[in-house]
């Protein structure tokens, strides 16, 4: 299932395209065509599908003498870009007596006024790239000059010129008509060919008008009644020239749900034929086990908890094979609840494998089943990489002949020389951090085993419709009742000693804490020695009373697990670490937790290290230390911009850890500011790359596009019936390999 989602980007660009070629169209001979059939547009449809990265709007192109009521007027203060149109007037390039750097300026008019542009930089270039008495559409957000006037500083610009050739609008008539113009992507080696932004809209003016019957509109008509969609040849005309912002919008809207819906039916498919054309095991037998774990339990279920089992328990009682994704803050309590699951498999004759991302966390899960299995009768093994060759070759055998019946471990679970007897059920903890890809692989190792997924980043509903889309969905959406909210605060580097006298009033009440140091890919080895050289520092000099240990992911395996059985029972108070302890270490009696360079994280890691505290009844403590000087220093001599948007995504992201404890908002914040192909990878994670459709936007119009593919899919499994011929032909069009997998027809 997991091949689907990893090649289907180069299956839609390799797809093959009908209809007319290219050169249908006036104006592109041999040098067109093949420019654009390197850009993958190999007919006239997919040159439809060549959309406007921008449109210039009359609604916000003003007349230059009306710019005052920006700077001084009723619209002072409005950080909203304007559009003027105008000539070039005069060029001028000048030393600023106040920078000392040349300076351009370049003056345009139209028929009220003269209006200066500024460009600090690409002086030369920008200069010669404008000429005197050339039309230009330029937009930016008026500012001031020093007398007050009104001036665009690096306006984004198009250039109008031949704009009055007859297949052009009048620029004139268009101001007062109110048309909106499209604005097309284009490369330095296009323009040489003439495919600017005006080269690409007179090719699309006569596509348009000519060709846009060859699109056809597949979607059948009750889903386009129901979701309240334009047709599919208006929707394409409309998005190239739309005749208002209304139009437009409806426009936008379709073409965004077919992205969704087409992604949505594959999803549908592929759920589909792994339920009905793969029998899975059926768990039949009641886990005496699992009841006498309960009733052993120091603390009750919570009833989130209790519905999850429920619906896993059916889910491997059912003979279809299970697919489903556990959801549940940190701390919510997934890791009984996957014991339980597996208990289940036990007590019927099967084996389990648990595999968790790293090892520090596959041996915490194992520590964890000893504590929680105790006296029960269960057999299991941790196989992970760096065990020694006998010890191992003795786990693989135990493993094979089904003397281990729970099996917990890395990814080295999935390599070749690991057979299981008898494989039933597999639980995959932490799943984001695992390529879709080994949840097949490991899947494969049994006789189609039922899958439990396990993650604690909280997906907003959106998005794990399409990561997940293929899985069915249990969340555990609250916390064991003992819990007290975590208090949170930021503090400056300079502020330090005073969090450390607060660390130190805290263990002398018998707490425990964690002092975090990042450690980046980039700078892995100065990390990692300013971490050890501060970890000495904070022992000698700041906590000589108390013990410290040291934790790193370049430790052996045997000293990381001592390091971590030590900071458990309480033998060390404060656990220095870098990000390793970031994912599932649980210890309730640690309250504490210091991280250093707080701005260098990510949102998403802050909120997994901060859940490593507030796991026990007391009160729960996590300071972020914050150096907001770091990124200027970092970053000086790149680019301004970049400076400017990290330092305010630095901030938003330590503001929103203080203001909230609550994962979702925490992942939507993160995926506002990262987007999902950041979040999540979007090579490992399967996602689609959408032109329009924006996964954490178009969250309502996603379930619509679900909703109606699951539907179709209900009533036509196969895409057999005539009225959906063209709706599979397009799919097919698109998805084409994947139909293997789905298993169409
Ligand atoms: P996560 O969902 O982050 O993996 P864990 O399974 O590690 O969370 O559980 C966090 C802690 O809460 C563990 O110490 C676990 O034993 C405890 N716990 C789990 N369920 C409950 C419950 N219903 N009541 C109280 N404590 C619980
Ligand atoms: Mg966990």
């Amino acid at each position: 299932m997991a091949e689907v989602a990893l090649t289907m980007t180069s299956v839609r660009s390799a797809s093959k395209s009908p209809g007319s070629p290219l050169q249908y169209i006036k104006g592109i001979g041999p040098k067109r065509s093949a420019a654009l059939e390197a850009m993958g547009l190999r007919s006239v449809k997919d040159l439809l599908y060549y959309f406007p990265r921008d449109y210039l709007d009359r609604r916000t192109i003003v007349k230059i003498a009306d710019l005052r009521r920006w700077i001084s007027g009723e619209n002072a203060g409005r950080k909203e870009s304007v559009t003027v149109i105008g000539e070039v007037f005069r060029k001028e390039a000048r030393r600023s007596r106040r920078s000392n750097r040349i300076v351009l300026f370049i003056t345009l008019k139209d028929d009220s006024g003269y209006l200066q542009c500024v460009w600090f930089e690409g002086v030369q270039w920008y200069k010669d790239a404008f000429e005197v008495g050339e039309l230009l559409a330029v937009s930016s957000i008026p500012q001031a000059d020093k007398l007050g006037r009104p001036q665009f500083v690096h306006p984004e610009f198009d250039r109008l010129r031949g704009a009055l050739e007859e297949d052009e609008p009048d620029w004139g008539k268009l101001f007062n008509t109110g048309s909106i113009i499209p604005k097309y992507p284009s490369t330095a080696e296009l323009q040489k060919i003439g495919l600017d932004s005006r080269g690409f809209r007179r090719i699309l003016r006569q596509a348009v008008s000519r060709h846009i019957d060859e699109i056809g509109d597949p979607l059948p008509e009750e889903i386009k009644r129901l979701a309240n969609l334009v047709d599919l040849r208006r929707a394409i005309a409309s998005i190239h020239f739309p005749a208002n912002p209304a139009d437009l919008e409806a426009a936008r809207r379709r073409i965004k749900f077919d992205e969704l819906f087409y992604f949505q039916l594959m999803l549908a498919l592929r759920k589909r034929a792994l339920k009905t054309q793969m029998p899975g095991i059926s768990f039949r037998v009641e886990s005496q086990l699992a009841r006498q774990l309960v009733d052993s339990l120091p603390f009750q279920l919570t009833s989130s908890q209790r519905k999850v089992i429920k619906e896993i328990t059916e889910d491997m009682k059912s003979d279809k094979p299970m697919n489903r994704l556990l959801q549940g803050d940190v701390g919510s309590g997934k890791t009984i609840v996957a014991l339980l699951a597996m208990l289940l498999a036990v007590d019927n004759g099967y084996q389990a494998a648990f595999m968790a991302p790293t090892e520090i966390l596959a041996e915490q899960h194992a520590r964890t089943l000893r504590s929680f299995l105790g006296q029960l009768p269960v057999r299991f093994r941790l196989l992970i990489g760096g065990q020694r060759k006998k010890l191992r070759e003795e786990i693989l055998e135990d493993i094979r002949s089904g003397g281990a019946q729970i099996v917990v471990g890395t990814h080295a679970l999935l390599e070749q020389n690991v057979e299981f007897a008898k494989l039933g059920l597999v639980v995959i903890d932490e799943q984001h951090r695992f390529g879709v890809l080994q949840r097949s692989e490991l899947r494969q190792k049994g006789t189609n085993p039922d899958v439990l997924v396990m993650t604690a980043t909280p997906i907003p509903r959106s998005l794990a419709l399409t990561l997940y889309g293929d899985l069915d969905v249990s969340v555990i959406d609250e916390l064991p009742a003992n819990r007290k909210p975590i208090k949170t605060a930021v503090r400056l580097e300079e502020q330090k000693q005073k969090v450390f006298d607060f660390v130190r009033e805290e263990v002398k009440r018998g707490r425990q804490a964690y002092i975090v140091f990042p450690l980046i890919e980039e700078s892995e080895k100065v990390d990692l020695k300013a971490a050890v050289a501060e970890y000495e520092r904070l022992q000698k000099e700041v906590f000589p009373e108390f013990r410290l240990g040291l934790l790193h992911g370049r430790m052996k395996t045997e000293e990381k697990d001592e390091v971590m059985s030590r900071f458990k029972d309480g033998a060390y108070q404060i656990l220095v670490a870098t990000t390793v302890i970031e994912v599932g270490i649980d210890i309730p009696n640690a309250t504490v937790m210091i991280i250093e360079n707080a701005e260098r994280f990510g949102l998403s890691q802050l909120h997994q290290l901060r859940g490593r505290v507030g796991r026990g009844a007391d009160q729960s403590y996590c300071i972020l230390i914050a150096d907001y000087a770091w990124f200027d220093r970092r970053r000086k001599g790149e680019d301004g911009q970049t400076v400017l948007v990290e330092k305010q995504n630095a901030r938003k992201r330590l503001e929103t850890m203080v203001e909230t404890t609550d994962g979702f908002r925490i992942a939507e914040v993160d995926l506002e500011l990262r987007g999902p192909g950041e979040v999540f990878g979007t090579k490992q994670s399967g996602l689609p790359q959408f032109k329009l459709a924006n996964l954490v936007r178009d969250g309502e119009l996603l379930t619509l596009a679900r909703k109606s593919a699951f539907r179709l899919i209900d009533s036509d499994p196969h895409l057999r019936l005539p009225s959906n011929a063209g709706l599979r032909q397009e799919f097919e069009r698109q998805y084409a390999q994947l139909l293997n997998f789905a298993s169409v027809g």
